[in-house]
C-alpha cells in the first residue's frame, strides 16, 4: 500500500479552543453588528480571518528569539537577517520595517508621486491605498481568467501583457514609477504567477524603461506553484526557483507575516544602492534606524529562520496541500470556489452560492455570518464591502466576484479542522434557499469600513 501524505512537522506546543453552542454565536455575532471583525477570539472556534500573522513559529524560530540582539545599530540579528535576504533573494540591500505595508510606505514614499499610474495584478488592498493615498492611480491589468472563478487557468496571478502594453504606450515613463507584480496574487485567489509571465512583463518592462517591484509576501508559494505547474521547473529546488523569481524585480516590499512564518514583521530589498539609499531616510522618519526599522533584535532573528524554514520544500508541501485538501472537500460536497485553489486560501464565490440574494444585501458578508452561526469559523468577506464606495459617486463598487475567503494560517491547525470547515459550508449549501435576507449598513467608515462596520439584517 502507497503510504499517505503526513504534515512535514510535529505538534510541541497547543493552544486551547474555547467551543460554543450556536445560541452563543446567535447572541455575539448580533452585539459584533453582524461584523466578524468585532468578535473576541474566544467566540471563535476556528479562526481564517486572515494567515498574516497567524502562524506557529518552530522551535528553532523560538530560540532564535531568545539569541536576539537588541542593540540599537548594527546587532548581530540584523547581520543575520541581511544574509538570510541575500541568500534567498538575491539582493545585496534591505531595510526592516514593522510590517508590509509599512515598507510600502517608505519604499512609496521615494518613488510614486502624484499622478502617477501603477500597473500591476490586483494589487492588494493597502498597496491600493498606498498608491491611492499619494494621489496616483493602480490600474489592474490581471488576465481575464482570474475573474471567472470556474476556469482551471494554472497561472490565474498572471499579468495580461496586451493589457499592461496598453499602459506603457498611454503614459510617458515618468509617471510609471514602477510595474508592481503580487506573487501569489492575493486578491485573485491566492493564485500564482508563472516565471514564464515574470520573465515576460521584465522584459516588457525593460523596453519601456519602467522598474519592477514584486509585492512578495508570498513568494514562496509561488514558487511552489511554479515547480509543480511550469515543466521547466519540475526538477529545481525552491530556492533556485525563489532566486530567478527575483532577479526579474528591481526591489520587493515584503509582509513577512505571510511566507516567512513571524507573528510580526516585514522589510524592503533593492538591487541597487541608490533607491536603498533615498528610502532610508523615510525608514529612519517611519520607521527607526537603518538597522531595526520598527523590528526588536529577536524578532529579526525569528525571520531570518522563518525565510529559511518558509522556503523548504516538504514544509511548503505540508502548507499548501492543507489549503488543497480543503477547497476538494468544498468542491466534492458542490460548494464553487475559484480554481485552481490558491496557495493560502479557499475562495468560496458567495455569489454563486447564493445567487438568489441581491448584492446590495451584501451576499459575501451574510454567508460570512451564517458559517460563524453554524460552526464558529471566522471568515473574511472580499466582496462588496472591502470594495467600498466610490471616491467620488460615494456608489457602492461591485467587485467582479463576491467572494468568502478562508485564509488558513500556517502550521496551526489539523485537517480534522479543515473537515469541520467543510461539513459546515456543507450544511448551510443545503439549506441555502432559506437564506432569505442580507444585511443592510447602520453605520459605516469614509475608508476602510469593513473593518469596523455595522450591519442589521436586511428587511423583506
Ligand atoms: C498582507 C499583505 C500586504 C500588507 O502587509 P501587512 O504586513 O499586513 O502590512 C501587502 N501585500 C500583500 C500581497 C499582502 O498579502
Amino acid at each position: 500500500m502507497e503510504l499517505p501524505f503526513a504534515e512535514s512537522y510535529k505538534i510541541k506546543m497547543v493552544e486551547a479552543i474555547r467551543k460554543s453552542t450556536r445560541e452563543e454565536r446567535d447572541k455575539w455575532i448580533k452585539e459584533a453588528g453582524y461584523n466578524v471583525f468585532n468578535l473576541t477570539s474566544e467566540q471563535v472556534c476556528i479562526d481564517l480571518l486572515t494567515d498574516s500573522g497567524t502562524g506557529a513559529m518552530s522551535d528553532r524560530q523560538w530560540s532564535a528569539m531568545m539569541l536576539g540582539d537588541e542593540s540599537y545599530a548594527g546587532a548581530s540579528s540584523y547581520h543575520n537577517l541581511k544574509d538570510a535576504i541575500r541568500s534567498i533573494t538575491g539582493f545585496e540591500w534591505f531595510l526592516p520595517t514593522h510590517q508590509g505595508r509599512a515598507a510600502e510606505n517608505v519604499l512609496f514614499s521615494t518613488l510614486v508621486k502624484k499622478g502617477d499610474i501603477v500597473p500591476g495584478n490586483s494589487h492588494f488592498d493597502t498597496t491600493k491605498g498606498h498608491i491611492e493615498f499619494r494621489k496616483a492611480s493602480a490600474v489592474d491589468c490581471t488576465v481575464d481568467a482570474a475573474f471567472d472563478t470556474s476556469a482551471d487557468y494554472p497561472f490565474k496571478g498572471n499579468i495580461d501583457l496586451l493589457k499592461l502594453e496598453d499602459v506603457l504606450n498611454e503614459y510617458p515613463p515618468e509617471r510609471i514609477p514602477f510595474v508592481i507584480v503580487t506573487v501569489t496574487c492575493n486578491t485573485s485567489g491566492g493564485q500564482p504567477v508563472s516565471m514564464d509571465n515574470l520573465r515576460a512583463v521584465r522584459e516588457m518592462a525593460n523596453r519601456y524603461g519602467v522598474p519592477v517591484i514584486f509585492d512578495a509576501a508570498r513568494f514562496a508559494e509561488n514558487a511552489y506553484f511554479i515547480k509543480k505547474r511550469e515543466k521547466l521547473y519540475a526538477d529545481r529546488t525552491i530556492r533556485e526557483i525563489v532566486l530567478e523569481m527575483f532577479t526579474y524585480a528591481d526591489a520587493m516590499t515584503m509582509s513577512s507575516k505571510k511566507d516567512a512564518i513571524v507573528n510580526m514583521g516585514g522589510f524592503i530589498a533593492f538591487r541597487k544602492e541608490k533607491w536603498f539609499r533615498e528610502a532610508s531616510l523615510y525608514n529612519i522618519m517611519f520607521e527607526g534606524f537603518i538597522t531595526y526599522g520598527g523590528m526588536s533584535g529577536r524578532d529579526m532573528n525569528a525571520l531570518a529562520r522563518g525565510l529559511e524554514e518558509g522556503t523548504e520544500f516538504d514544509y511548503l508541501d505540508t502548507r499548501v496541500r492543507q489549503v488543497e485538501y480543503l477547497g476538494n472537500k468544498l468542491k466534492g460536497y458542490g460548494i464553487p470556489v475559484q480554481n485552481p485553489i490558491g496557495g493560502h486560501a479557499v475562495f468560496v464565490d458567495a455569489g454563486r452560492f447564493l445567487p438568489h440574494l441581491p448584492r446590495e444585501e451584501f451576499v459575501a458578508q451574510a454567508l460570512v455570518v451564517e458559517l460563524y452561526r453554524e460552526a464558529g469559523v471566522r471568515a473574511t468577506e472580499i466582496g462588496t464591502l472591502l470594495a467600498d464606495r466610490d471616491p467620488v459617486s460615494r456608489e457602492n463598487r461591485y467587485p467582479a466576484v463576491e467572494y468568502v475567503r478562508l485564509a488558513i494560517p500556517r502550521r496551526v491547525y489539523t485537517n480534522n479542522h479543515m473537515d469541520v470547515v467543510a461539513a459546515a459550508m456543507k450544511n448551510i449549501h443545503e439549506r441555502r434557499n432559506d437564506i432569505r435576507r442580507g444585511y443592510n449598513i447602520i453605520n459605516e467608515a469614509p475608508i476602510m469600513r469593513h473593518f469596523t462596520v455595522e450591519l442589521k439584517p436586511a428587511r423583506k
